[in-house]
């Protein structure tokens, strides 16, 4: 495993104590980056991460790959100055910035109360924001080139009903992606996003412990079968590294077709 232009590079990963985040700080480790790990409460979120991701990088490197553990809810602004403090403080650098902290929450969508709806996005997209915001302008005091990578979702172009704050935190992402991009091109900072589909995680457990309710999920799915962290780190790590040197405002698709809309597999009119 190695994309050009990542070892020796420094990584925030925010909400990486567990699923995607998580995996994503483990690749990034593994390509040889330096990863600092974002986790909300207890530092016993972030230790695990830490743990596998050092645990999985050959031993004969790991020297060379450091990890820091920082606290921080991309709801609060002071955290997120603190966190990106934080970071260049310890490793003198950050060159790349996963924006992966997500939450979600289930309501008609005329019945979501205000704070709950503005907490979604507090956090899925004034989070991310804040957080480009705090990286770029160490980035341009530095003149520094780097990457920002979004975990979006394919709700960032599908529809979705009694999740209407996630879905509008993730067509947002979309547009964030594209306009940070646009905005810092010239300036050697490229912004793209991961769209992941239905993924084994935490925030699934819903239907991931559930066999029938994991089989009316893998039905809409071209291909079958859910994703996996694992997957979707992959893409990540692509992104971030220079084999994606001339890719910047994009989405990716991880989604194992599901954005293809499996309904539409057989001829459905005349
Ligand atoms: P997850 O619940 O395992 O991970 C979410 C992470 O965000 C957790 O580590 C959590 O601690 C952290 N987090 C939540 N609120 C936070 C806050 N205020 N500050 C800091 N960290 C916070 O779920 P996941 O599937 O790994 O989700 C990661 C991202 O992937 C999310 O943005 C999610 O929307 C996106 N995504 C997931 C799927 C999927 O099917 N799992 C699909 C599309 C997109």
């Amino acid at each position: 495993m190695s994309m050009k232009g990542l070892a020796g590079k420094t990584a925030l990963i925010t909400g990486a104590s567990s699923g995607i985040g998580q995996a994503i700080a483990i690749r990034l480790a593994q390509e040889g980056c330096n990863i600092a790990i974002n986790y909300r409460r207890k530092v016993e979120e972030g230790e695990y991460t830490q743990q596998l991701a050092l645990q999985s990088v050959n031993q004969a490197e790991t020297s060379q790959v450091q990890s820091l553990l920082v606290q921080g809810d991309v709801s609060k602004e002071e955290d997120i100055i603190r966190m990106v403090n934080a970071v260049v403080e310890k490793f003198g650098s950050l060159d790349i910035l996963v924006n992966n902290a997500g939450i979600q929450a289930e309501c008609p969508s005329h019945e979501i109360p205000a704070d709950k709806f503005d907490q979604v996005i507090a956090v899925n997209l004034r989070g991310a924001y804040l957080c480009a915001r705090e990286t770029i302008k160490y980035l341009l005091e530095q003149q520094r080139s780097s990457v920002i990578i979004n975990v979006s979702s394919v709700h960032e172009t599908i529809p979705r009903p009694m999740y209407l704050s996630y879905a509008i935190s993730k067509g947002g992402m979309g547009s964030l992606t594209k306009t940070l991009a646009l905005e810092y091109a010239n300036r050697g900072i490229r912004v793209n996003a991961i769209a992941p589909g239905a993924t084994a995680t935490p925030i699934n457990e819903s239907w991931t412990t559930d066999v029938e309710k994991q089989a009316i999920v893998e039905r809409h799915i071209p291909m079958g079968r859910a994703g996996t962290p694992d997957e979707m780190a992959a893409a990540a790590a692509f992104l971030a590294s220079d084999e994606a040197a001339y890719i910047t405002g994009q989405t990716l698709f991880i989604d194992g077709g599901l954005t293809l809309y499996a309904d539409f597999r057989e001829a459905w009119s005349a």
